[in-house]
Parts: C-alpha cells; structure tokens; sequence
C-alpha cells in the first residue's frame, strides 16, 4: 500500500483511490433503512418504564467503550487506513466489534471513509458540514438512498476476506447478538442479585440502546464538529480540525486536522499532550503481541506542525443548520 509521503503537502488519502468511479452523492430519504437507525433512538425512551440502576450504567460504560474501540481501532485506523497489522483471527474480532455498534459492516463504513478522505469537503464528500450543511454531515447522509450501498470499488483489499464479506452483508447479527446476551446477562443478574434493581430489558434500553445512540452521536461529530469547530495545525486543503474536548471523548478522533495530514498513522494525537486512547489500547495490543507494524506519523510531519503551532478557527458565519 502506498502512503504518503514525508514531505507531502497534500492531504488526500489517494493510496486506495478506484479509477474511473464516478463519485456518489446524497439522493433521496431512503426511510425504510432509516428505521432502525430512529428505532433505536427512540428505544431509549423505554427506561421510563425498565428504569435505571448502577450496574446498568455499569454495563453501558463497557458496552460503549468496548465498541467505540472496535470503530476506532478496528473499522478506522485498520479497515480504513492500514496502519497495523494483526492476524485474521483478531481481524475478524475488530470487525464483529465495530459492527456490533450498529453502523453498518466494516467494508460499507472503509468505503465511504476512504472516500471521504479522496474528496473532503468538495461536492462528492457526502458528509462535509460545508458541502452538505451540518445536519446532513452529521447524520442525514447515512439516510440517503445513494449511500447505502457498500462502495466495494474502494475496499478491493478487503474484499478478498470472505468473512469480511459475509459481516457486511449480515452486520445486523452483531447487534442482534449483542442485545440478546445483555438481556440474559440483565434476567440471570435479575434473578442472582435481586439487590441489584436490573433485569434483562433494563440492560437492554441503557447497554445497548443508550450507548449505541451516545455511539452514533460520537462517530458521527467527527464528520460534522471536526470538520467546522476547532483549530488548525496543517493546511490540508480541506476543513479538518482538530477539536480536543471531542478527542478526549472519542477516544483520539478528534485530532481530525492531523488525522487528515497523514492518514496512514495509527497515532492521531501527534504530541505527547494530545491524549489518544485508541493510540494507548493499541500500544497494548502490541506489547502482548497481538498488533504490529504499528505506523506513526513521519518524522517530517511532526517537525512541521510542532513549527506551526495551532491556529483557532472561529466558526464561519453560515447558520447554524448548515
Ligand atoms: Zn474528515
Ligand atoms: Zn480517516
């Protein structure tokens, strides 16, 4: 796989760029596949009648952290970006995790990931806050009917795992799993620990519904918070940003303007100060021997942006739907 160069201004990720691919945009509500996804925010509601209890909360944190690793780690920095290596067994462990969260297989999330870093913030970027408006950056795009589709033109690495491509097409069974072993965790807990104040649909509404919304959310504040709010280390030619509060809840992604300057490093918290937890659970997963070939970013790129200090932008005077 190609990467970019040391010395490259540029900040388009062109190593898995297909040719002769007309770019896709947003066209139409597709609101049959809208369901789920509204189905689920509207599931949360159901804690007025399941309740709330600490271990619930207990089990929500798990559920969301575990998850937000399997995007961030897996579906991100190594379906999308490559920046380690690992056996296929765990390949297929980062990918069943990303997709337990509930947004898609892993060759459908790499295809217009790696898409969006070919065209950001231009016309065929689906979800750019300048492009698109905000609210579609944020989540419209995924209702569109033109971005259903698992975009394999850009995956043909991928594409050549079998169980790759039978998650893609059956993504749904990880969160169907998941939920299914929250609510026998919540009925045994139920039944084990009455003190505890849990059963199985509680666990459901607050394990999965709550932290698969909170998840949505999170995953989603990339495209459209990291891509107008922030500051700017490197001038990549798109709108990237790099916004820490959102770093610190994402887990490292919301060092976005550096992400962009060099996509292919596993690290996107470049200095020391910027905390990366996905770079700290990766080192980890190193140390014990399960990665390697874990990449960083170029020596020349960290003398220039530690030269170039950060520069906040104010956001522009668009509204704010937009
Ligand atoms: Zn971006
Ligand atoms: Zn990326």
């Amino acid at each position: 796989m190609a990467t970019s160069s040391a010395g490259e201004r540029g900040h388009r990720d062109r190593a898995f760029a297909p040719q002769d691919v007309p770019p896709e945009t947003g066209d139409g509500i597709d609101w049959l596949c809208g369901i789920p996804f509204l189905a689920v925010h509207a599931a949360c509601l159901a804690v007025v009648w399941t309740g709330v209890s600490p271990i619930a909360l207990a089990v929500g944190a798990v559920t969301l952290l575990t998850r937000m690793f399997g995007l961030t780690a897996g579906y991100h920095r190594y379906f999308c970006h490559r920046t380690f290596r690992t056996t296929r067994a765990f390949q297929f462990v980062l990918a069943w995790l990303g997709a337990s969260a509930a947004q898609m297989g892993p060759l459908w999330w790499a295809g217009h990931h790696r898409s969006h870093h070919r065209h950001s913030d231009t016309g065929d970027d689906v979800h750019s806050p300048s492009a698109q408006g905000f609210l579609t950056a944020h989540f419209g795009w995924i209702l569109s009917r033109a971005n259903q589709r698992t975009k394999t033109e850009w995956v043909p690495d991928l594409l050549r795992f079998p169980e790759l491509r039978w998650l893609d097409c059956n993504h749904y069974l990880a969160p169907l799993a998941l939920g299914a072993a929250l609510f026998a965790l919540g009925e045994w807990l139920g039944a084990a620990r009455p003190e505890l104040g849990t059963d199985g649909a509680q666990l459901v509404v607050v394990a999965l519904f709550w932290s698969t919304t909170a998840l949505y959310h999170l995953t989603f504040a990339v495209n459209s918070l990291a891509h107008r709010y922030g500051s700017r280390r490197y001038d990549t030619g798109d709108d990237s940003r790099n916004l820490w509060w959102l770093a610190l809840i994402t887990a490292g992604e919301g060092w976005h303007n550096n992400h962009h300057r060099y996509p292919t490093s596993e690290r996107q918290g470049f200095y020391w100060w910027e905390c990366d937890l996905t770079h700290y659970g990766i080192v980890v997963l190193s140390w014990l021997g399960i990665v390697w070939d874990v990449r960083g970013p170029a020596p020349t790129v960290l003398v220039e942006g530690a030269g170039r200090p950060s520069r906040t932008h104010r956001a522009p005077s668009r509204p704010a739907w937009r």
